[in-house]
């Protein structure tokens, strides 16, 4: 028994859009100390429904024929550490992946996590280039949010987090921001996901990948039109084809 409190903000039984490769269920924990303009979920940023860690974990037991992995998602996740960790404690116990969707803002949480080995895979929102990030935020974040970066980073280098990826929710007109920041991230796993708001016409997949063409890297694309699709880029492929080309010539 886990006597401590989760401020709760929701629960999907059952997902398979959450964690590529996986039927999950996704838990989310309310609360965030950031107010994006295009937050899907605003409805959980503040309030308060408390309900024992082991409340949630019965929810997940009952999901856990049908999953592999639980996402923890909000809100913000990591700014409720002891009940987070207390969660992904419960899930590894029933033999179940943990995944985490984060805006990087907590990274004690992170290493903590990290360090005791319950977490198989993160998705870390990066929002904008650094030197945007606090004025966007209107709070002083961009060092925690880097901090994070590094930290998952170096343990997905170092086989202590299975999966890692970058995500950059990306809207018309901040197109510009894409090459700094997958600059930051360009040894690690990055998604293009369509970013949605009113009044703004979203980039639809073919100008996603144009920004990745001038990248030259591969990432995922996600919008709403197509799912997520696995782009290696024109320019990778004409790259490969070079290479290709000199390896003849050389035989
Ligand atoms: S960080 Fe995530 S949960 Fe928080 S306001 Fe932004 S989109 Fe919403």
């Amino acid at each position: 028994m886990v006597f401590l409190k989760v401020n709760f903000g929701g629960f999907v039984p059952l997902s398979t859009v959450d964690w590529r490769g996986r039927a999950v269920c996704t838990a989310f924990l309310r609360g965030c100390p950031v107010r994006c303009h295009y937050c899907q979920n605003a409805a959980i940023l503040d309030g308060k429904d408390e309900r024992e860690v082991d409340e949630v974990l019965a929810m997940i037991e009952e999901s856990a024929l049908v999953i592999s992995g639980v996402v923890f998602s909000g809100g913000e996740a990591t700014m409720q550490k002891e009940a987070l960790l207390a969660l992904a404690k419960g899930v590894k116990k029933m033999g179940l992946g943990v995944g985490l969707q984060t805006n990087g803002v907590y990274p004690a949480t992170i290493r903590a996590l990290l360090e005791e080995g319950l977490v198989d895979k993160i998705s870390l929102d990066l929002k904008t280039q650094w030197r945007h990030y606090n004025n966007l935020l209107k709070k002083d974040f961009a060092d925690r949010v880097k901090e994070s970066l590094l930290l998952c980073t170096e343990a997905h280098h170092a086989g202590r987090l299975p999966e890692f990826e970058a995500v950059v929710t990306t809207f018309r007109g901040c197109e510009d921001d894409i090459a700094y920041i997958a600059k930051d991230a360009e040894s690690v796993d990055l998604v293009l996901q369509q970013g949605v708001i009113a009044g703004v016409a979203p980039l639809d997949f073919e100008e996603l990948a144009a920004i990745a063409d001038r990248l030259g890297r591969s990432v995922r694309i996600r919008t709403r039109q197509d799912g997520e699709v696995a782009y290696e880029g024109r320019r990778i492929v004409r790259a490969e084809s070079i290479r290709d080309q000199e390896r003849r010539s050389e035989q």
